[in-house]
């Protein structure tokens, strides 16, 4: 089976529409990379049955596959709904209420609807703004008694459960993570997640705190994604990148907490930024939104992806088109044929080194000789997966095969532009072995022909935090 060989990675998140085995090796046959689980949604049962389903898949199609674990942070939400959902009519009135800690069935009302969070009708005052669902729904405060919000809707629609809802007027009192986050994360990190992604971070701390929670858990080699969407987030962006390992821009919350006429400007800088500094970014939200009801996208929606990969995104993600969608696989295959012809044409930025030490060294290395002679690929050796990120960053052209012995390295590392991971079956602790091990997996696997020159990057010893120390010029024989 060939997987597509497009540089750009695909994020989908998984949901009813395509956690069934079938669906899901379709959609990885189609080219996704990393499997989105959104803790919004969902029950532990549910996210634990999807996961083993993916390892299965993964082993069985040989294909690394990342994990990335979505924790919702201190988002507030609409509570159970009947299962149609209800329909919220211009003009009428509706309630806001809070939902009743003490009370655990899914009790609906007719005419109001429960959000998980207490202070609202301490903090609103008439007049303020409302939205639910990514800002679909509008309502305006009309009145406030005890603790229940009364609410005109200005803009209604079928509003479903769990849903978001953002006061984009209202500093709230919320913490970086809730209960729910921390028993999250605790499943998560037993079930073996490759990344955690937190919701709403607002600045460096939030990011630290998560980490110190993943130390208590006793593991270190976890990475995190700090999603921005909130503009403390971006007034606070340089602190969040100098602590975190990845970057979602998160265009759903942030076109609604911040005015859409800045999001695309606001999506450029934060995906140079992660390109100049060397760490992975993604880009997140209505991608291809039409595509949820139809087979094909607008035409704007296509491109909306290729300009996200022209901006320099490492991954292109799915939402509602693969979680909810009726066309999950054609959502794929669709970003990809975007992907696969934006790539032909693109030139990507390379931007100087951002630190001043060997692996950087080596990598600024790599771009400057493949401007001078052609390669068919990169092999990195890589324990951490630190150095393929870096031969990422160069932004060459050209795949950077990722060698680990890391099963954990192997699947994280599909989430960033340009690697294909592949594992390594022993450590590799001499030099005459790294040609053996680059020699037998190239042309093993295809990836190569004899007569092919290739980059190799490493380091010897293997394992070696920040060691690469050598870059060669190979011929396959
Ligand atoms: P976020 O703000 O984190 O993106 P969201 O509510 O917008 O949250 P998405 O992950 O963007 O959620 O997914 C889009 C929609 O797909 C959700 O609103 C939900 O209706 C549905 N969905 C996602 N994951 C699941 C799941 N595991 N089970 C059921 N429905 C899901
Ligand atoms: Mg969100
Ligand atoms: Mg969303």
């Amino acid at each position: 089976m060939a997987i597509p060989q497009h540089l750009t990675k695909i994020v989908a998140t998984i949901g009813p529409a395509s956690r069934s085995p079938n669906v899901f090796r379709r959609m990885v046959e189609a080219g996704v990379t990393v499997a989105r689980l959104n803790f919004s949604h969902g029950s532990y049962a549910d996210h634990a049955k999807t996961i083993t389903m993916i390892r299965e898949v993964s082993e069985e199609m040989d294909v690394p596959i990342t994990i990335l674990q979505d924790l919702q942070g201190p988002k507030i939400r609409v509570g159970e709904l009947p299962p149609t959902g209800i329909k919220l009519i211009e003009g009428n009135s509706i309630t806001l209420i809070p939902i009743d800690p003490n009370q655990t069935s899914d009790r609906h009302y007719a005419d109001a609807i429960t959000i998980d969070y207490p202070y609202v009708a301490e903090e609103a005052t008439i007049g303020t703004q409302i939205l639910l669902a990514d800002g679909i729904f509008e309502l305006k405060v009309t009145g406030l008694e005890g603790n229940a919000v009364y609410c005109e809707v200005i803009k209604g629609g079928i509003l479903t459960s769990h849903k978001g809802v953002n006061f984009p007027s209202l500093n709230l009192r919320l913490p970086s993570m809730t209960e729910k986050d921390q028993q999250d994360l605790a499943f998560g990190l037993a079930q073996g997640v490759d990344w955690i992604s937190l919701s709403f971070v607002r600045q460096a701390a939030d990011v630290k705190r998560l980490k110190s929670l993943i130390a208590e858990h006793g593991k270190t080699d976890i990475s995190i994604i700090a999603k921005i969407e909130k503009p403390q987030a971006i007034a606070n962006l340089e602190e969040i990148i100098a602590v975190v390992d990845g970057i979602m821009v998160a265009r759903g919350d942030l076109g609604v907490e911040m005015p859409p006429e800045r999001v695309p400007m606001i999506q450029k800088h934060i995906i140079r930024r992660c390109n100049e500094v060397g760490i992975p970014v993604i880009t997140a939200t209505q991608m291809l939104e039409s595509m949820i009801q139809n087979p094909r996208p607008t035409r704007a929606e296509a491109s909306d992806v290729a300009n996200a990969i022209m901006d320099g995104t490492d991954a292109v993600m799915l939402s509602g088109e693969s979680a909810v969608g009726d066309y999950p696989v054609q959502a794929v295959e669709m970003m990809t044929r975007i992907a696969s012809e934006v790539e032909k044409d693109a030139s990507f930025i390379n931007y100087p080194a951002s630190r001043t030490d060997e692996v950087h060294a080596i990598s600024e290395a790599l771009h400057a000789i493949s401007d001078v002679i052609d390669f068919r690929c990169i092999v990195a050796f890589t324990a951490t997966g630190y150095t393929a990120i870096l031969a990422s960053k160069e932004r060459l052209k050209l795949p950077i095969i990722a060698l680990t012995p890391s099963i954990n390295v192997y699947h994280r590392l599909n989430l960033v532009w340009g690697v294909k991971p592949l594992l390594l079956e022993q450590e590799v602790n001499s030099f005459e072995m790294v040609i053996q091990q680059v020699e037998s997996y190239l042309i093993g696997r295809n990836l190569a022909s004899q007569g092919d020159r290739v980059l190799i990057v490493g380091g010897i010893p293997m394992g070696v935090q920040g060691g690469t120390n050598f870059l060669k010029i190979h011929i396959l024989s």
